[in-house]
């Protein structure tokens, strides 16, 4: 007997009756076999053991795919949890589910037993042991708390384990373990003498985790409930490759260097307080490189012909309703009350004493810019028409993790808006990828991946439309010919888009652009173009931002340039130090010299030894310091030590000048182009 099953490319595969995922794995090709991890059939994700049927749509899942890593590390959890039950006592587990790079398991110890990152090398030790049984990962279900299958599973870590029981309790209420023949399975997992209940899938066998390493401890809650019992949370990570895991504990320690909160503070950029919640402060150094980040994108922008607006803060809900932001993002926004003391109780305050006046904080500048748009009727001549602005709008987070500018409520975008006719979408989008390619490679990120999202199952505008957009951008993508992942299915459900994901210095990825096709908003708010044809149409708006947050983007090149932002970028360019207070005057001069050409420069004329001047200057990672003494005031030089070349001797003024490039936005932007016949 034999069977059919389809694959992701529509294809049939003939199998055997009752053939495993593994053996169309094989069947397919031995390599493939080599790299599987789990199957995916009919959207489930399944391990390679699992029996097909005739008409399963299979998807084999290798180690390079997400999934494949997330069951590596959900297994390691398994291995981590055996190996602690053994390691320590009267442990008790709870859960152990996969994180964002790596796991982690919430376990219950005894009074007066601790886990700590001393504990690690011998837990570590333990699952290289359980590592090397190759003990194969075996699923197996009861139906029944008899059943041997569970027995083991509640002895496994002392039998009188009250989260089990909780967990168990769950189970039963939906009518599993009753012991009835119609009783909903429940799932375990066997690895050598270890169980555990869980869903699956997982690797084949303990002897693909042997690339994992523990990474902290830290404390919990059941539940996440404070009122209840206190866990201790064990995290891990788990590669593949020895190469993968080495790389990912090189980019945390250079991650942790490179924190931005904390050059934030070396520096003297920004800071955060309690009374504005993940709102920043900018201080004068931060401010200039905030101020640099806009004039650079607002050059960028008026060479493509954008028109810069201003739009207000505050709208009324009418705005919010009509927008839709009001039904579907309600809880990200700030609303205002207005509030009056009462006349004869001034103890007392009303709020909301104007009726029908409810105002929100804008989340989106989109609003605002179709008000600019409708307010006088525009030809197709004047499309595409593109409006930008550097908005700020704000954004709860609900969430209390503080991540310094990665996470902020209080947003500057570089936002803009597109407006143009069905046909302009595909000149429109190339003009951006371009466009945003060359924003990134100023700040030395060269490396950007592109993501298309397509129509979702729920989506407006006509399939017509939708067809029509999908078209031109994956022509342009294509073009391009760089690449892309494509995203199925994960578009908004007003149009297409493609995401910018730029990799920084130590090989993180940060998605930063963004552009999005909306057929829905311009009918929402009633805007049109009159056409050729004399008829009113409704515009496509593209709404675009390349820095997204310009606060989240100043931390990205906090850390990917590590503090020491290139000269054009740099707070403090030059610092001037004479060697002793006789030479003060000197130094003055040199720094009004270098002022006067344009250079954020200054002098240290404190007191203070040399020495120590020199390391605090290179603490604020300054690009440039000059050194002036009897022979530079004799010979009209100053001696330079170069932050990124070392020590370059004695300069005049006007040859270190010719050295200082590029030294603004307008330098750095020419550095950008291409000279004409330079590609010949
Ligand atoms: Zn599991
Ligand atoms: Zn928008």
């Amino acid at each position: 007997m034999s069977m059919q099953v389809i694959v992701p490319d529509g294809s049939k595969i003939e199998l055997p009756e009752g053939a495993q995922v593994k053996d169309l794995a094989l069947k397919i090709s031995p390599g493939l076999a080599k790299h599987a991890i789990i199957g995916r059939v009919n959207d489930h994700e399944v391990d390679l053991t699992y029996r097909l049927s005739g008409g399963d749509r299979v998807e084999i899942v290798t180690d390079q795919h997400p999934l494949g890593l997330e069951t590596l590390r959900h297994s390691a959890a398994h291995l981590m949890a055996e190996a602690i039950l053994a390691e320590f006592p009267g442990a008790q587990l709870t859960i152990g589910p996969v994180v964002e790079d790596g796991f982690y398991y919430d376990i219950h110890l005894p009074e007066g037993v601790k886990i700590t990152e001393e504990d690690f090398p011998r837990i570590e030790k333990k699952m290289q042991e359980l590592v090397k049984k190759d003990s194969a990962f075996e699923r197996c279900v009861a139906r029944d708390e008899d059943d041997p299958v569970y027995r083991h599973y509640w002895s496994i870590d002392g039998g009188d384990n009250k989260f089990k029981r909780e967990i168990v309790e769950g189970l039963k209420a939906n009518g599993a373990l009753s012991g009835k023949p119609d009783a909903p399975e429940v799932s375990f997992y066997r690895s050598g003498d270890f169980i555990d209940l869980c869903r699956g899938p997982h690797v084949p066998s303990t002897k693909w985790l042997k690339n994992v390493r523990l990474m902290r401890v830290s404390g919990a809650y059941w539940r996440a409930d404070a009122s209840r019992e206190p866990l201790t949370r064990v995290y891990g990570t788990a590669f593949f490759s020895k190469e993968d895991l080495q790389a990912h504990l090189h980019r945390i320690e250079e991650a942790k260097k490179r924190d931005h909160r904390l050059l934030g503070e070396q520096l003297d950029l920004f800071h955060f307080s309690d009374d504005a919640p993940a709102m920043p402060f900018f201080h004068p150094k931060g401010a200039i490189i905030f101020n640099l980040l806009a004039e650079f994108m607002r050059a960028q922008l008026s060479r493509r012909d954008y028109q810069e607006v201003r739009t207000p803060l505050i709208y009324s809900d009418r705005m919010w309703h009509q927008s839709g932001h009001y039904e579907n993002y309600l809880e990200n926004m700030f609303f205002t009350k207005f509030k009056e003391r009462d006349a004869a109780n001034p103890e007392l305050v009303h709020d909301n004493v104007e009726t029908g006046r409810q105002m929100a904080v804008k989340p989106m500048n989109c609003p605002g810019h179709t008000q600019v748009y409708r307010h006088r009727l525009h030809s197709y001549q004047d499309l595409p028409l593109r409006m930008c602005e550097m908005a700020v709008v704000h954004r709860r987070e609900l969430s209390g993790v503080r991540m310094g500018l990665f996470r902020v409520q209080h947003i500057t975008q570089d936002d803009a808006h597109h407006f143009c006719t069905p046909d302009q979408i595909e000149a429109e989008i190339r003009l951006l990828i371009d466009f945003f390619h060359e924003i990134y490679a100023a700040f030395e990120l060269h490396d950007v991946a592109l993501e298309l999202s397509t129509r979702p199952a729920k989506s407006v505008g006509s399939d017509e439309m939708w067809e029509k957009a999908e078209a031109a951008l994956t022509r342009v993508l294509d073009e391009l010919g760089r690449g892309y992942k494509l995203n199925p299915g994960d578009g908004a459900f007003y149009g297409p888009k493609i995401d910018f994901h730029i990799r920084d210095a130590i090989g993180r990825t940060w998605q930063c652009g963004t552009i999005q096709v909306d057929f829905s908003m311009p009918e929402r708010f009633g805007l049109e173009y009159v056409g050729s044809d004399g008829a009113r149409h409704t515009p496509v708006m593209i709404h675009r931002a390349c820095y997204g947050s310009l606060e989240r983007f100043f931390g990205i090149i906090t850390e990917h340039f590590a503090g020491a932002f290139p000269l054009w970028l740099a707070p403090v360019q030059v610092r001037i130090l004479p060697v002793a207070d006789s030479f003060a005057d000197y130094a003055r001069d040199v720094d009004r010299e270098l002022l006067a050409a344009g250079l954020r420069s200054e002098a240290n004329l404190r007191d203070g030894r040399l020495g120590y001047k020199i390391r605090e200057a290179t603490m604020q990672k300054i690009p440039y310091v000059l050194v002036v003494g009897e022979k530079e005031v004799e010979s009209r030089t100053v001696n330079v030590r170069s932050r990124d070349h070392g020590d370059l001797g004695a300069l005049s003024i006007p040859d270190l000048l010719d050295r200082l490039e590029p030294r603004n936005v307008a330098e750095r932007i020419a550095s950008l182009q291409v000279p004409a016949g330079a590609n010949a």
